[in-house]
């Protein structure tokens, strides 16, 4: 049987605004009714970032709380990720949502270049996030950049500071770090089976218009895809996505294309190997 793919929909962000497109959500009911749009669509993670009113980039683990309480009213079963990126805090701040116990947080395990800036996150920060996850159980999904975060997170699987397998995503696209390059992207997926074993899950993600040549080869090779209006707020070159669930449905339409099923949350949560949440409620 084929392999279903896990799509995740990254909704907000900490760059784009309603000027970029007004379908990108801000507010947290906007939030919760865009992924709800989405998971009807497909999705079965969703990725997040809250912002303040005005637009800019917040790390309120208040603003998180009422995120997390809307999308499992809403979106019952669907995997809630945070982000601990760097745009949007600095520090410890980054982690100061961990406690709420989401299902998955995005970890990123080393530097890099950003278009503009420097992507900071130096070993204790990173060491102190993974272990804030382990804590709270929460999984991590490690951002690759770059190949020496794959093999970071071999390091430190090894030294019991991730949650089972590692779920890498490798991101290609963003100015200054690694650009959309295929022979790069099959030796990430030949280093995480290599790694991680040959079942090991991995995603992709593009930024820009490079969100569907990486939404393509991720579910032609067997990969999970991620997509949503923080990579990409275009269908294409003269239409802006008219909402994060047209991204979605772009993404479940290259299933289709592959005769991949698209998984279910239950699916997701199997592959990824996260708990269920009857199982959240008992254990909280
Ligand atoms: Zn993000």
């Amino acid at each position: 049987m084929t392999k279903p793919c896990i799509i995740c929909v990254a909704i907000t962000g900490s760059l784009p605004t309603k000027a970029n497109n007004p379908a990108v959500p801000i507010t947290v009911s906007e939030q919760v009714e865009s992924t709800h749009e989405a998971f009807e669509a497909g999705a079965s993670i969703v990725h997040a970032h809250v912002r303040n009113d005005d637009e800019t980039p917040s790390s309120d683990p208040e603003k998180f709380a009422r995120l997390k309480e809307g999308l499992e009213k809403h979106c019952p079963g669907m995997i809630v990720q945070f982000s601990t990126g760097g745009r949007s805090g600095a520090g410890q701040a980054r982690g100061a949502m961990l406690p709420l116990r989401p299902d998955m947080a995005s970890l990123s395990v080393g530097s890099n270049n950003f278009p503009t800036r420097v992507y900071e996150n130096p070993p204790e920060l990173v060491d102190w996030l993974a272990a804030e996850m382990l804590a709270h159980d929460v999984k991590p999904e490690i951002e690759a950049f770059d190949l020496s975060h794959i093999l970071k997170a071999k390091d430190m699987a090894d030294r019991g500071q991730l949650k089972g397998t590692p779920y890498v995503q490798f991101v290609m696209g963003v100015k200054n770090a690694m650009p959309v390059d295929r022979d790069v992207f099959d030796y990430y997926i030949r280093t995480v089976h290599r790694l991680f074993g040959p079942d090991a899950p991995w995603c992709a993600a593009g930024i820009g218009k490079h969100q569907i040549t990486l939404n393509e080869w991720a579910i032609a090779a067997g990969g999970h895809a991620r997509t949503g209006l923080e990579d990409n707020v275009r269908l294409d070159r003269d239409r802006l996505a008219p909402s994060n669930a047209a991204l979605v449905r772009r993404a479940v339409e290259m299933c289709e294309k592959n005769a991949r099923p698209v998984a279910t949350w239950q699916e997701a949560r199997a592959i990824l190997g996260l708990r269920l949440p009857a199982e959240a409620e008992v254990a909280a």
